[in-house]
Parts: structure tokens; sequence; C-alpha cells
């Protein structure tokens, strides 16, 4: 339970002894401040103590650790739940806007056979206020580099659409309390059929990206496991109807494994089905994980990125090839892997140097292997 798992009413329900401003007052100070109640000066002392003894208003997340890499652009958190489950996210600073990856789910049940989180397996769900607290601490981490956190991204750790409805409720915190924009808001997934059309139905204007990785079933099914529930054509035929829907966009996330999806005759069959939904295809080199590695999964060299990337665009189809940052403390896409530490805690900041020189990457012994439910909602 996060203070921001709460809603308006429920504050207020919470503060019912005192003036209704005082509920607006601490509301104002969580989502336009980025405050921890303590530090809510509008607010008596009496009523900052009375907040902090309040397991309601507690944080759900502590940081357990800080990395920092790519000069400084890219941070990487390593956040503690309260039940000692760990998660992480991600800010990314550009130079002309900060994005944070965050994390929908403890784990995650889909099994990709490249992704670092896939590997750990399915731990739980996350609560509306446990994703909508990574937002605001990317927010505030934001504001002390003189920057403001204006793009949100559900790349983290887990698969957003099987766990729609607390998923839903984050965004339209998002949007609505912390003022993110809602084209500036991508939901990232497998390939969640039913999620999708949920989606589809919604009426705010959140871009949809899906992990594509494959444009036939028989490789689909080997590196996206859901694909055999969920088949191409299903999936293809599901992003028509959102587009012709919605008439958004989507964009493809394709990440290019050496001599596996970055043929030629790949980048054809790409061609076809992005022609078909109108997508727009964003291509990354793998990133090394121990999974992946297992399975003999490397990333293709740049010169065959930039082949693809130019077969793709002499058949008419826009695609961006993505920067990959954060690799050096594993804070690049599919990474995240949220292992339990062995040894010594580092407190926040202790993890890296001025200069943004890396400290050692989070890794060591596996926790929660074994997948403990279906990673679905409901
Ligand atoms: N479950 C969601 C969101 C989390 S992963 C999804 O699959 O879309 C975010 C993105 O990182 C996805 O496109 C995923 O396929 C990609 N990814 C996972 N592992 C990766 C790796 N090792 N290298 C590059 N991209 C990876």
């Amino acid at each position: 339970m996060s203070r921001y798992d709460l809603d308006r009413d429920e504050i207020a329900e919470l503060l019912a002894d005192l003036p209704r401003y005082r509920a607006v007052q601490l509301w104002e100070g969580l989502y336009r401040g980025l405050a921890d109640p303590t530090e809510l000066r509008v607010l008596p002392q009496a009523l900052r103590e009375r907040l902090s003894s309040t397991p309601a208003f507690a944080p759900a997340l502590s940081v357990e650790h800080e990395l920092v890499a790519d000069a400084g652009t890219t941070l990487k958190w390593l956040l503690a739940l309260a039940d000692g489950n760990t998660i992480e996210a991600v800010l990314m600073h550009d130079p002309r806007h900060s994005t944070a990856c965050v994390s929908s789910q403890a784990g995650c049940a889909m099994a990709c056979t490249f992704c670092a989180t896939g590997d750990a397996g399915f731990v739980r769900q996350l609560s509306t206020g446990e994703i909508v607290e990574q937002v605001v601490l990317a927010a505030r981490a934001a504001r002390h580099a003189g920057r403001r956190l204006d793009h949100v991204v559900f790349m983290g750790m887990g698969e957003p659409l099987a766990n729609f409805a607390r998923v839903w409720r984050a965004i339209e915190r998002i949007i609505d309390d912390l003022g993110i924009a809602a084209r500036h808001v991508t939901v990232s997934t497998v390939g969640v059929i039913p999620g999708i059309r949920r989606l589809a139905e919604s009426p705010r204007q959140v871009n949809l990206a899906v992990s594509l990785h494959a444009a036939n079933d028989a490789l689909r099914d080997r590196l996206v496991p859901l694909n055999r529930r969920y088949p191409l054509h299903e999936l293809l035929a599901t992003c028509a109807d959102y587009v012709g829907a919605t008439h958004r966009r989507i964009s493809f996330e394709w990440a290019l494994i050496d001599g596996v999806n970055d043929t030629d005759a790949d980048a054809d069959e790409l061609a076809l089905v992005a022609h078909e939904v109108r997508a727009h295809v964003n291509l990354i080199p793998l990133n090394p994980t121990p999974g992946g590695t297992a399975h003999g999964l490397t990333g293709s060299p740049p010169a065959r990125v930039r082949a693809f990337q130019g077969r793709l665009g002499e058949r008419a189809v826009n695609a961006t090839v993505r920067r990959t940052r954060g690799r050096s403390i594993d804070a690049a896409c599919g990474q995240l892997a949220a292992v339990r530490r062995d040894g010594p805690r580092v407190p926040p900041g202790a993890g890296s140097t001025a200069s943004g020189r890396p400290d050692r990457p989070v890794r060591g012994a596996k926790a929660g292997d074994a997948p403990t439910g279906p990673g679905t909602d409901g």
C-alpha cells in the first residue's frame, strides 16, 4: 500500500476531522509538489507528524540502490516494496526530454527468451500507488537535476496489460494529477490481445508499443512464448482494429538478434506486417542478459542494424534505431531483473561517482525464480 494508492475521497476520509482544505493541500503537495508530507510546510506541524505515523500515508517504495550511467543522464533505482520484493525503475535524460521507464509488475510471467525479467519469473502485481510512486520518484529526481519529467514508458519490469486495471488507474493519475501529456505515455505490450482491446476503448490518447521481434509464428513462438496463445494473425488483426478505432499509430519494437531476426528476409517480413497496420518500427540491438546469452542470443552488429533499417526504409517503413542506454548498469531494455543482492546494502546516491561512472551492476542470487501466479489480471 502506498500513499499514492489513495484517491481524493480516501484522503478526505482519513482527514475527516479536519477542514476539507487540508485534504486538498495534501493532495496538491503529493502530486504537484512531489513532496513527502513531512516536507509540506503549509500543513501544521501536528498534522505532518500524524501523517508520518499513519500507515496509509507511508511511501511504498524505498530506494535500495541507485546507479548512474551515460555521464549522469541515466539513473536506475532498485526499489524495495513493503513486502521485501524488489522492482526497478529508470530515468533517462535527453537534451530535450526526461523519460521515466517504470515497472508494472514485480517480475514477469511472459518468459521472453531474451529478457532478464522474464528469466526471473512472476512475483506479483504492483498496485496503482506502487506504479505512480515510481513516476513521482523519477519526477523528483528530474526536478533535482533542473529538468521536468515529461515522458513515461511502461517498459520496465512486467507486462502492463496483464495488470490492466491497476496500470490504467496509474495512467489516469499520471496524466490528470502529475500533468504528463497522454501522448507522452507509452504502454508496451508483448501482445496481450484482451488488453489491447481494452486500451482501444479508452478515451485517453496514450501510445501503444507492441513488442513484435518476429513476424512469423515459428520464430515468435520461440522468442515470445505468449505468441502460442495469441498468434500473429490475431495480434495483427487486433492491432489493425486498434488503429481503426483510435486513429493512433502503433509502434513495433524489434530487438535485433544476430542471425535470428536480422536478415534481409526478416526485414521484408516485418515490412509487410508493418504496412498492414501502418506501424512505426523501433529497432534496438539486443542487450545482453544471462538468459539470452545462455540461449546463444546476441545483439546484431552495427552494420547489420543499419542494413536492416535501410531495407525497411526501401520498403517505405519508418524505422528508428534506439540508442542503448544504461547498459553498463543493467538498466537497458530487458535488463531489469531486480535480483536480490547478497552482501551489504548501498545507500541511495552511493552507487555512483560524480563523473557518472557506474558502480558494479546489480546482480546476484536470483530472487523469486518460482512464478507464484499466472501474472494476469483477475
Ligand atoms: N512486457 C512489456 C514491457 C516490458 S519490456 C513488453 O514486452 O513490451 C520493454 C521492451 O524491452 C520490450 O519491447 C521488450 O521486448 C524489450 N526487451 C526485453 N529484453 C530485451 C533485451 N535483452 N534487449 C533489448 N530489448 C529487450
